[in-house]
């Protein structure tokens, strides 16, 4: 640890937080100069705008949103359009606020005119987005995915996958959102941080119990119920690929700025947590992408009233392990120079 800096350069230099955290001239960074410009909330939102304009079948796999508080009219107009020509439309939408994360001031409306235009919206913008109300359920709560990706290079683009990842659970039964119930948050959102509140978290000491699950033990599940798990993967994959296509044009600018081409510059990789959803028949959405993962194998547990103590997460653990140990042997500077 060089919480001031290093003199001496290093192979491989491991950043907390962004590419800028040192000045380096050499050797690989862990990020990616503007990846967390790029993968926030209104930025990923346009990105993908404009590729399900182009290609509006291969980009299904995102939630129609808009971007606030600049296109409400346009949200207000179109949602108006659609309920006009299917009156049996009754939908529900999601508002989170842009550069938020674990849950933290997003809300569900039924309306265009339930947003919250005072003083937050005005202040921090915010994305809308459609509301998928039909989520696959286990054990009849919902979950969501988190999948660690390895971008490993630009240019060749080159992307790596975890074979395993984190399923995290609500803690209050699912039941689609109603005017009642929109506000239970222990039931509409999965975030571990929101739900570790519930008295109906547990805390999971195999991987596959409780409120955080390994996703290997939920496809063993799906599989035993005949569930076509080789089409659910292959399906994940082509959504992170073209997510990152998405991404791309972008972060090559951030990149050309940063490290131009013929000056001595390091080279980066980065870890990626992609958020999923599955819908009931299986298919997979894009809810979000983390440029900074939690990586903490630990969780706080109150031994007495106010007295925490850290205590080993046998889940994380079992995957982030595999997908730091991975990373370092994919970015290997030995094997590349060999290569070389
Ligand atoms: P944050 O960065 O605050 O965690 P997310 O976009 O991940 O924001 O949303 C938080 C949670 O809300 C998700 O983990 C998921 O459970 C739920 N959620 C988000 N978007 C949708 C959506 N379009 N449809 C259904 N649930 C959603």
């Amino acid at each position: 640890q060089f919480p001031f800096g290093r003199r001496l350069p290093c192979d491989i230099y491991w950043h907390g937080v962004s590419f800028h955290d040192n000045n380096i001239f050499s050797g690989q960074v862990n990020k990616f100069p503007g990846m967390m410009e790029t993968v926030r909330k209104i930025t990923l939102s346009r990105a993908m705008r404009t590729m399900q304009d182009l290609f509006p079948l291969e980009y299904n796999f995102y939630p129609r949103s808009w971007i606030l508080p600049e296109e409400l009219p346009l949200f207000v107009a179109e949602v108006r359009v659609m309920k006009d020509s299917d009156p049996s439309w009754k939908p529900t939408f999601i508002v989170k606020p842009d550069g938020g994360c674990q849950g933290d001031g997003i809300y569900l409306i039924k309306d265009p005119s339930d947003i919250r235009l005072t003083g937050s919206i005005q202040s921090r913008p915010a994305v809308v987005q459609e509301y998928i109300c039909k989520p696959l359920l286990v054990d009849k709560l919902k979950f969501d995915i988190r999948l660690y990706v390895l971008l490993k290079s630009l240019e060749p683009l080159e992307i790596y996958i975890a074979k395993d990842g984190l399923s995290r659970f609500c803690t209050e039964p699912y039941q689609e959102p109603t005017l009642k119930n929109l506000h239970q948050v222990f039931m509409h959102l999965t975030n571990y941080s929101l739900n570790i509140h519930s008295e109906n978290f547990i805390h999971s000491d195999s991987v596959n119990t409780g409120s955080k699950r390994t996703f290997s033990s939920i496809l063993c599940r799906l599989s035993s119920r005949g569930a076509d798990v080789k089409k659910l993967w292959s399906d994940i994959i082509s959504l992170v690929i073209k997510t990152i296509i998405a991404l791309t044009p972008e972060l090559k600018v951030y990149y050309q700025s940063d490290i131009p081409a013929g000056k001595p510059g390091p080279t980066c990789f980065q870890i990626l947590g992609f958020d999923i959803l599955l819908m009931k028949n299986l298919k997979p959405m894009l809810l979000e992408v983390n440029a900074n993962p939690s990586m903490r194998i630990e969780h706080e547990q109150e031994l007495s009233p106010g007295v925490f103590e850290n205590v080993p997460s046998p889940v994380d653990e079992e995957v982030k392990v595999a997908v730091i140990r991975d990373t370092l042997r994919l970015v290997d500077p030995q094997k590349k120079k060999r290569k070389d």
